[in-house]
C-alpha cells in the first residue's frame, strides 16, 4: 500500500497545500482521502503525477474547506464519484456546491454514501474503518487496511481515545500536528481554540495506539517543522517524519 500526500498545510499556509491524500495497492483502485482547499487539487494531483479521472473513490473527513473543497475541482470535471462522508459532510458539499456553482450541472454519477462512527466499508478495494474525531465540526478518522498492512488518518482533532483506537497498532499514523509546544503558547492557544493537536499530543496518541511510525501533518503557518520533529521524537519511540506535500509513504 503505498501513501501520496497532497497537501500538508493548515488554511493560510503559504507554500503548503491543504490536506489530500491518494492511497494506491495492487488490485485496488485509488483511493482520494480529502481533497486539497479547491482548484488547488488539480495542480497538486499534476505534481505528483495522477489524472483526475482516475479517481472513483473519496472519502471527505469533514466538512470544513480545506478539506473538502478540492470536490468542486472534481464536480466541475463531470467525474463520476462515490463520496463517503458524514451525513453533516455532505450537507456542507451541497451547501458549498449550490454557494458557488448553482447552475453547474453535476454529473448524474455521483453517489454519496453515508459513513457514521464505527462504521466498516469496503471501499475501492480498501477495508475502512471509520473513528469519531473531536473537532468543532462532525468529523470522522479513518483506518485502512490492506494485504496486511494498516494506514491511519487521524483527520482534524483534539487528542481522544476513538483516533487512538483507530491507530492502534498502525503501521503508519498520519496525524494532525497544528504547531509544537516549542511554537509557544500562543501556537498553542491557537491549536486548543480550533481543536488540533500538538505535536506532543499526536506523540502521546502514536505512543498509546501502539503505531509503528508517526507522520505530522496538517501543519501551520506558524509553526517551525524542526520543533514538531524534535517534540514528537522527544514523546515517540517509532519512527517520525513531518509530512511534506509531495511525499511517499510505502506501508
Ligand atoms: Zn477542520
Ligand atoms: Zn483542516
Amino acid at each position: 500500500m503505498d501513501l501520496t500526500l497532497l497537501g500538508t498545510g493548515a488554511p493560510l499556509h503559504p507554500n503548503r497545500a491543504m490536506t489530500g491524500m491518494i492511497l494506491t495497492a495492487p488490485g485496488c483502485a485509488p483511493l482520494l482521502v480529502d481533497t486539497c482547499g479547491g482548484f488547488e487539487l488539480a495542480h497538486q494531483l499534476s505534481r505528483v503525477g495522477f489524472e483526475r479521472e482516475a479517481f472513483r473513490a473519496v472519502i471527505v473527513t469533514h466538512r470544513h474547506l480545506d478539506h473538502s473543497g478540492g470536490l468542486l475541482d472534481l464536480f466541475l470535471a463531470r467525474i463520476p464519484l462515490e463520496i463517503y462522508a458524514l451525513p453533516d459532510t455532505h450537507d456542507g458539499i451541497v451547501g458549498m456546491t449550490n454557494a458557488s456553482f448553482p447552475e453547474w450541472d453535476l454529473n448524474s454519477e455521483i453517489v454519496r454514501h453515508e459513513v457514521v462512527h464505527g462504521a466498516a466499508r469496503d471501499i475501492a478495494g480498501f477495508q475502512v474503518e471509520f473513528f469519531q474525531a473531536e473537532h468543532r465540526v462532525p468529523t470522522l478518522g479513518v483506518r485502512i487496511s490492506h494485504g496486511g498492512s494498516t494506514f491511519a488518518f487521524s483527520a482534524d482533532t483534539l487528542p481522544c481515545e476513538t483516533i487512538v483506537a483507530a491507530a492502534r497498532n498502525a503501521d503508519l499514523f498520519l496525524c494532525d500536528t497544528l504547531c509544537a509546544e516549542l511554537d509557544g503558547d500562543g501556537a498553542v492557544n491557537r491549536a486548543r481554540s480550533t481543536m488540533h493537536a500538538t505535536a506532543r499530543e499526536a506523540a502521546e496518541m502514536a505512543t498509546e495506539a501502539g503505531a509503528r511510525a508517526l507522520a505530522c501533518t496538517h501543519l501551520a503557518r506558524f509553526a517551525d517543522p524542526a520543533n514538531i520533529l524534535a517534540e514528537a521524537t522527544e514523546h515517540f519511540t517509532g519512527a517520525v517524519s513531518v509530512a511534506e506535500d509531495g511525499a511517499c509513504y510505502r506501508i
